[in-house]
C-alpha cells in the first residue's frame, strides 16, 4: 500500500480539521460575492489543517476539479500545476 509522510493509504483523512465541518463549506458556487467569504471560511478550516498537505497532493494527483482542498482553490491548484509542469520542463532542459 502507498505510504505518504507516514500515512499509509488514506489514513490521512482521519485527522482532517474538516471532519467535523459542514461539507457544504469546501464546494462554494462562486469564488467572488459571498462565495469568496465561504472559500475564506473554508480556507480558515485548511489553515489549521494537520494533513494539508497530503490533501493538497490527493487533489492535484486525482485532477479534483471543484473544491477547497489543500486550502486551494480549484483555479490555484491548476495554476500550481502550470507552474509545477513549467519547473519541470525547465529542470529536464537545462539537463539536455
Ligand atoms: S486541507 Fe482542508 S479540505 Fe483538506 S483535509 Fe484539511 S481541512 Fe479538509
Amino acid at each position: 500500500m502507498a505510504e505518504t509522510n507516514g500515512y499509509a493509504g488514506d489514513e490521512w483523512r482521519e485527522r482532517a480539521a474538516c471532519r467535523d465541518e459542514d461539507p457544504e463549506l469546501f464546494f462554494p458556487i462562486s469564488e467572488v460575492g459571498l462565495g469568496a467569504k465561504q472559500v475564506d471560511r473554508a480556507k480558515a478550516v485548511c489553515a489549521r489543517c494537520p494533513v494539508a498537505s497530503e490533501c493538497l497532493a490527493d487533489a492535484l494527483s486525482n485532477g479534483l476539479d471543484f473544491g477547497i482542498f489543500g486550502g486551494m482553490t480549484p483555479r490555484e491548484r491548476r495554476s500550481l500545476s502550470r507552474r509545477n509542469t513549467r519547473a519541470v520542463s525547465a529542470e529536464r532542459s537545462a539537463r539536455d
